[in-house]
């Protein structure tokens, strides 16, 4: 569906890498973990780049899991460093670490002197001589090295061009500049998840942060698309394990996909949105072991069309809890809102939603983040404020139903409400964004999957979300009286 905007694109951009006569694309290809994992899923990323002459730039993940109950190359380095910090022997650790790189090099044939560099490597981490940082990203440096020959492109290291402030926070703008210097205009690979400061100490990203390394090259390089592969099709639109028949989210916008991620869904890390919704660049999320599927396309297109569905996703998580404050003609009152929420502020935990009526408001906050301030709290509300009363509900579920579709239709709250009401479900709290791509309902945590469950099927015919088109015939079987909306 997004070919068109990225032809556009295409058409537009100074960028393109020159082959003949043609102007080719300039797609980032990022591979996670789970895609690097092991010389069978090298071949597999070969010819997913071979396939594509846009597929220049590549970025990859170090080794994640082969297998269930595996351990990801990253995990396994933090395990060394905290051998080495604590002096306990980690040579048994540093061998498996060794033997999955050279089982690669050796299936593969790679002439890269993997061995040498490995035991240099080792070495240097028995004297202690890394940092935490340096250490563990070596294991997207060596995952890199080797991929970079096998798809013969050059290596580009990432210390070399993204640029870290010594806080830790990133510089876009020297990495944009790094980039444009140093990297090679007719593609390369670069590992993920690291860079370093101008004094060239290695920092690193979050944890899962080669996504963002990918989401960064695609805006230095102004690139038409930034494709992430992973192990599954794209997003689903409601957690399977929940909703077996969840059916994958074709087309999502950078906005629903924050709610989505933000209460939840994960595939893709939150903060790679960021750079290439700036800049106006779709994401693609494939799957590398089924390539042919089309996955998740995630762009700021928001026209509507007829064939879509009305709800992009149902997400939600569990162990909120709300702090009710009552007191009578609390509305006269300046400022109290302001009071109680400055408590929050005091003991450091951020709000989540404030719903509000006339004489009372709650303040719904994460569980965990009042394990140990709740009393505390409570106890400043009624000595500083004064309410009439004080309720505290926990085990609160928050759902989130997400949906560019859904804003400004009326009926649509209505068939949620509907199917939860049918089902016994108790409402405990509504709030709905402001630009209404959500609708967000609190349930009693006993409640959280039955609730996400009677949402989906209440928008899905049990094969697919029911389209734009069939609102109408949604809102009659859910005998909603329309004309009380608007
Ligand atoms: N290897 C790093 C991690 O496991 C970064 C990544 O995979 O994106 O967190």
């Amino acid at each position: 569906m997004c070919a068109p905007m990225v032809s556009e694109r295409a058409a537009n951009s100074s960028r393109h890498i020159k082959k003949g006569n043609l102007n080719v694309m300039i797609k980032i290809t990022k591979f996670g973990g789970s895609s690097v994992a092991d010389a069978e899923h090298f071949k597999k990323i070969k010819a997913i780049i071979d396939a594509d002459p846009s597929r220049r730039f590549v970025v990859v993940s170090a080794c994640g899991r082969r297998f269930k109950g595996d351990t990801k190359v990253t995990d396994l380095l933090y395990l060394v460093n905290a051998h080495v910090k604590y002096h306990v022997s980690c040579d048994d650790l540093l061998k498996d670490i060794g033997q999955r790189y050279f089982d690669i090099a050796d299936q593969l044939g790679l002439s890269y002197p993997i061995r040498d560099e490995f035991a240099a490597f080792a070495d240097k981490c028995r004297k202690g001589e890394y940092t935490t940082e340096e250490l563990v990203s070596r294991g997207e440096y060596f995952t890199g090295r080797l991929m970079a020959e096998y798809l013969d492109l050059p290596f580009l290291d990432a210390k070399d061009v993204v640029a870290f402030h010594h806080d830790g926070s990133l510089s876009m703008k020297r990495t944009a500049e790094l980039v444009a210097e140093r990297g090679p205009k007719s593609g390369f690979l670069m590992p993920g998840f690291y860079g370093a400061t101008r004094e060239g100490q290695i920092k690193l990203l979050d944890r899962g942060g080669g996504d963002i390394s990918g989401s960064i090259l695609a805006k230095c390089l102004e690139a038409d698309l930034y494709e992430n592969w992973t192990d599954v099709s794209g997003f689903l639109s409601a957690d399977p394990r929940i909703v077996p028949s969840a059916q994958p989210i074709k087309r999502i916008t950078y906005q629903e996909l924050r709610e989505l991620s933000y209460m939840g869904a994960s595939v893709l890390h939150e903060e790679a949105v960021f750079p290439v919704m700036e800049a106006g660049i779709p994401i693609a999320v494939r799957n590398t072991n089924a390539p042919e599927d089309p996955g998740t396309v995630i762009s700021d297109r928001e026209d509507y069309l007829e064939d879509e569905p009305i709800i992009t996703g149902v997400t939600g998580k569990r162990n909120f809890v709300a702090v009710h404050v009552m007191k009578d003609h609390m509305s006269n009152e300046v400022g109290l809102i302001r009071r109680v929420l400055s408590i929050f502020e005091r003991y450091n935990v951020s709000v989540e939603h404030i719903p509000s009526g006339i004489d009372s408001f709650a303040v719904v906050v994460n569980g965990a983040d009042v394990k140990d301030s709740l009393w505390s709290i409570v106890a400043d509300i009624k000595s500083e404020v004064n309410p009439d009363n004080i309720k505290v509900v926990d085990n609160l579920a928050l759902i989130s139903t997400v949906g560019r579709n859904m804003s400004g239709r009326p009926g649509v709250s209505g068939c949620l409400f509907a199917a939860l009401g049918q089902d016994g479900i108790s409402i405990r709290m509504i709030a709905q964004g402001s630009d209404e791509i959500n609708i967000i309902v609190g349930v009693r945590d006993e409640d959280f999957e039955r609730a996400i469950r009677a949402i989906y099927n209440a928008f899905s015919d049990g094969d697919h979300i029911m389209e734009l088109s069939e609102l109408e015939s949604l809102q009659n079987a859910s005998s909603i009286d329309l004309s009380t909306k608007a």
